[in-house]
């Protein structure tokens, strides 16, 4: 075939077809451009999930005629005029890409009245007849009760591409696809109202918010979360250019990341060096396979960024990724050292004052709550009751319990705490084991770092192994001993472990040195030094904990479990993951017992 070049139609099409995959990025696309109109409220209306019609309607700044018939051209911006523009983008569009996309696959509406105009006009464009589209005055009333804004009408999406339309799914499946772009845009703009509907129904309907309840709001459905919010500090190593604020629905966990929400400068990502730089820290905090509910806000300077890597600005690119990694990566560890990482049981139903849950996690001193302490208890931690005493000695350490009333022991498993407006249960067995893992690394990593101890066995244990990996366990029986094993080969396929580290506990010892050996047959690499990280992999079985659920503990074991595990590095997690404290609200229980509706 000779060469030619395409008719418009079909480039148009091809190049459409990068830009709008679904439903959902056509509502991506134009709810960011009635953000950058200014618009102040935006409804997204969907009829058959969006494949019969998309409908977007804005009260921002609406378009003269002239742009109004400019707007569909392929590179026609307002956005940007010059090379040197491009260094700097503040809007979340740019490429001019957008409308000519939609129109290339929809029957595409444009109302639009602009700022100071007395006229509304509508530009009609299909994909067969771009030449001949019309601007006509006509009439019509209001935009969302603002005399000037927008409204897109795009009409049977994809339904002369039978190819794109067989991909789309079904119906609900694409309108919750468009939710969680509407919401994770509402996400970016708080000050700004946004109500979905669909069909008849209404999904979403925010209200102008502070940035924390529409975290709160969106990730949190509302429901009585403690959210805690940290923002980076002025020391920024990039020189105040760049800021971070968090916001974290604390104990909620979800087995995806649906709810984890990046946004730069206004702009929602899917950036993967992000969710590394976010979820890193939270190894220690959530169950492997959890993840957390959490809002990370970047504002930076936008010339360190290159937002044009992908027609679509999901991703983008840093100047100084290191350094942008390193302070989210600290933000979020400091944030989980300061605050904690309890699990939480939510409210059924969303509870009037949420503020009430909320504490930040700057300013982490617990005020103890105004119930009975030492003078009416004996089973107060001990911090407390020193704390009563000696409230001139500033500083005795708060912890998340001081002055919380002990309320006894339930099923022999678990502490309760009265925190005035919550109960709290302490899993003894699951503190227990974290607090012998943090005795443990603190003799080896710890500021009075001390030789492995050992703990002699009065009978050895043998533990098999694969014999094909012999050598493999040879070249890493040091690191056992370094940790204060005695241990060696017995045969080819045979340790025999004559000692123990006295953190270990005899608990179950025969499965958890076969889980060790395990282990240490999986560690990689030939730099066999012994650092936190291999640590952390060799010994999370380590602490098999002496105090089990079912034992029955007195009083004072509980405070000094409770003192102990506070002062613990991550005292929110038994080394595997599992909670140590779990909160449960008044609310809860006055739900229960229907003293509140
Ligand atoms: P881009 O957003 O990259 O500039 P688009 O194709 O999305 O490209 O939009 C083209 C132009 O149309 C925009 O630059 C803007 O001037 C105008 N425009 C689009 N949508 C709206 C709207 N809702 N309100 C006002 N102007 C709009
Ligand atoms: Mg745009």
């Amino acid at each position: 075939m000779p060469i030619q070049v395409l008719p418009p139609a079909v480039a148009e099409r091809i190049a459409a077809g990068e830009v709008i995959e679904r439903p959902a990025s056509v509502v991506k696309e134009l709810i960011e451009n009635s953000i950058d109109a200014g618009a102040t409220e935006i409804h997204v209306h969907l009829e058959d999930g969006g494949k019969a019609l998309i409908e977007i309607t804005d009260n921002g700044s609406g378009m003269e005629p002239k742009d109004l018939r400019l707007c569909i051209e392929r590179h026609a911006t307002s956005k940007l005029q010059t090379l040197d523009d491009l260094e700097k983008i503040a809007t979340l569009g740019f490429r001019g890409e957008a409308l000519p996309s939609v129109a290339a696959v929809s029957d595409l509406t444009i109302l639009s009245r602009a700022k100071n105009s007395n006229t509304t006009y509508e530009l009609k464009v299909t994909p067969f007849s771009r030449d001949k589209s019309q601007c006509d005055p006509i009439t019509f009333g209001h935009f969302l009760n603002s005399p000037h804004g927008t409204r897109m009408r795009a009409v049977g999406l994809f339904s002369q591409i039978p190819a794109r339309l067989k991909f789309l799914k079904s119906q609900a499946a694409e309108v919750s696809q468009v939710r969680e772009w509407v919401e994770r845009l509402a996400l970016t703009h708080s000050h700004i109202g946004f109500k979905l509907t669909s069909n008849e129904r209404t999904l979403v309907n925010l209200r102008p918010a502070e940035e924390s309840a529409r975290v709160r709001e969106i990730l949190g459905d509302g429901a009585d979360f403690p959210l805690v919010s940290i923002s980076s500090g002025e020391d920024s190593p990039i020189h105040g250019a760049l800021k971070l604020r968090l916001h974290w629905l604390q104990g909620l966990s979800l087995p995806q990341t649906r709810r984890l929400v990046q946004v730069v400068n206004g702009r929602a990502l899917r950036d993967r060096m992000l969710q590394q730089a976010l979820l890193s820290s939270f190894k220690q905090a959530l169950m492997p396979g959890q993840f957390p509910a959490l809002a990370l806000f970047v504002e930076v300077d936008p010339a360190l960024l290159d937002l044009n890597v992908h027609p679509t600005k999901t991703e983008i690119r840093f100047l100084n990724s290191r350094e942008i990694f390193h302070e989210i990566q600290s933000l979020v560890s400091q944030m989980i050292g300061q605050a904690g990482a309890p699990a939480y049981v939510p409210s059924l139903n969303s509870v009037a004052e949420p503020e009430r849950f909320q504490f930040e996690a700057q300013a982490f001193s617990f005020t103890p709550p105004a119930v009975s302490t030492s003078q009416h208890s004996p089973y107060t931690t001990h911090s407390t009751s020193e704390a009563a005493q000696n409230t001139a000695l500033p500083s005795v350490p708060l912890h998340p319990l001081s002055g919380a009333r002990f309320a006894g022991f339930l099923f022999n498993t678990y502490l309760l705490y009265d925190l005035g407006q919550e109960l709290a249960l302490v899993d003894q067995h699951a503190a227990h084991e974290r607090i012998r893992f943090e005795k443990l690394k603190n003799r080896m990593f710890g500021a009075n770092a001390q030789a492995p101890q050992t703990q002699a066995l009065l009978i050895p244990e043998s533990v098999t192994f694969p014999a094909e990996f012999k050598s493999h366990v040879l070249d890493r029986l040091p690191l056992l001993s370094s940790l204060g094993f005695e241990v060696e080969l017995f045969s080819e396929d045979t340790v025999l472990f004559r000692g123990i580290p006295p953190e270990w506990g005899n608990t179950q010892l025969r499965t958890r040195l076969k889980n060790l050996i395990e282990r240490l047959i999986s560690v990689e690499g030939t730099s066999l030094g012994m650092d936190e990280a291999l640590f952390e992999k060799l010994a999370s079985e380590a602490c098999h904990s002496a105090v089990r659920a079912g034992d029955h503990l007195e009083p004072l074991e509980a405070a000094s479990i409770v003192e102990q595990l506070f002062k613990c590095e991550h005292p929110w997690n038994c080394p595997h993951g599992r909670p140590t404290l779990v909160k449960i609200p008044q609310a809860r229980l006055e739900e229960w017992f229907i003293r509140r509706v």
